[in-house]
């Protein structure tokens, strides 16, 4: 078997090795089952326990309250981006406000134009989407739902400290964050992630949703596309990723029961980041970091180099030591360390101490 690298992927991302080893070790047969999760119905017991569990570990984990529903839909974040408002705001006399700080957000916005009435209340991309706004530069609508916002901007590695504080619900993309820090749930009409970067594999999309938010689904909506009808369903109108699911299951016990629950990995995300950003910070101009200090993310740290060149040549050198796909999202170049929770720290101190000898040798 060849190694497995340290891999700095934005998403798909590096998953823990416990849970590919657990995976593979029952991948030909579920303990008790006589067949794989790839083979079995949806409708069994075996994978309603699956799904019951990664569901009440995401309750657990994130301590979602009661009144609160836990769907596992496809179609990613992007169709996200499109049935919130649909559902939300969809046939009825109201609007919707997105905070725009990152290529995300303002994607989901522009989607969310095919659907309804939005306003921009904050528009970061003059400043480079460096940040998230501070508090009263942007005020909500009077008629709007819901104030969307992008938790961690993944391509630019901009991120909340704390939550914004505004007088609507918040609807959140947390695709990828989820489960790196603790949440307050409550806060939220919707609550969503893929899971591709920190939660599992790609296929499934976890949506957390205020049960009352599900009467606005308008009854003309397409089954697929109406929250009212998958949730009365429990994500099962038709056949749900299982394998994804699955997954989502294992990341998720691997959360609780190795890690701890969300302090812990917090805590842990926080001294990964540090490490990364002290390199920086102590290049002296080196080594140039995206975010602005207050407002870096924890999760994917974008940095440049002097030139493209220098750029290409870290990258590339990077790879021979074991330290992969650190390229830039190809919208802003440079280079981008994407330290989910599953990055082990010895990966990170590996690129931290790479980062210090090749400013060294090159600077
Ligand atoms: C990756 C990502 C997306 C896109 O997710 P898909 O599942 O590919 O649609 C959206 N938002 C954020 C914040 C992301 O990181």
């Amino acid at each position: 078997m060849e190694e497995r690298l340290y891999n700095f992927s934005a998403g798909p991302a590096v998953m823990p090795v416990s849970v590919l080893k657990k995976a593979q070790e029952e991948l030909l047969c579920l303990p008790g089952v006589g067949a794989s999760i790839l083979e079995i119905s949806h409708r069994s017991k075996p994978f309603d326990d699956i799904i019951n569990s990664a569901e009440s570990n995401i309750r657990q984990l994130l301590s979602v309250p009661e009144n609160y529903k836990v769907l596992f839909l496809q179609g990613g974040a992007l169709t996200q981006f499109a049935m919130i408002p649909m559902n939300i705001i969809g046939g009825r006399n109201e609007s919707a406000d997105y905070i725009v700080s990152g290529t995300w957000s303002k994607k989901a916005a522009s989607e969310a134009k095919t659907q309804g009435k939005v306003n921009i209340i904050w528009d970061g991309k003059e400043g480079g989407f460096r940040r998230k706004p501070k508090a009263g530069e942007y005020t909500t609508s009077a008629d709007a739902a819901y104030c969307y916002t992008a938790l961690n901007e993944t391509i630019e590695g901009v991120q909340w400290k704390e939550l914004p504080n505004v007088d609507k619900p918040l609807v959140a993309d947390a695709s990828s964050e989820i489960f790196s820090r603790p949440i307050d749930v409550s806060k939220f009409g919707v609550l969503y992630a893929c899971a591709q970067k920190n939660a599992g594999p790609a296929g499934v999309t976890v949506i957390i949703i205020r049960e009352d938010w599900l009467e606005r689904s308008p009854d003309t909506l397409p089954s697929m596309f109406s929250y009212k009808k998958l949730a009365a369903a429990n994500s099962m109108l038709n056949t749900p990723p299982c394998f994804s699911i699955y997954m989502v299951k294992l990341v998720t016990d691997w959360l609780l029961n190795d890690i701890g629950g969300l302090e812990k990995m917090a805590a842990i995300n926080e001294e990964k980041a540090a490490l990364l950003y002290a390199a920086i910070d102590e290049s002296n101009g080196f080594y140039t970091g995206h975010a602005d200090k207050e407002y870096r993310s924890v999760m994917n740290v974008p940095f440049r180099l002097p030139t493209p060149e220098l750029d290409k040549q870290f990258q590339d050198e990077a790879k021979e030591v074991g330290l992969m796909t650190l390229g830039g999202h190809r919208s802003v170049g440079g280079l981008r360390a994407s330290i989910y929770n599953a990055m082990p720290r010895e990966g990170v101190v590996k690129l931290r101490d790479f980062m210090l000898e090749f400013a060294k040798k090159n600077g």
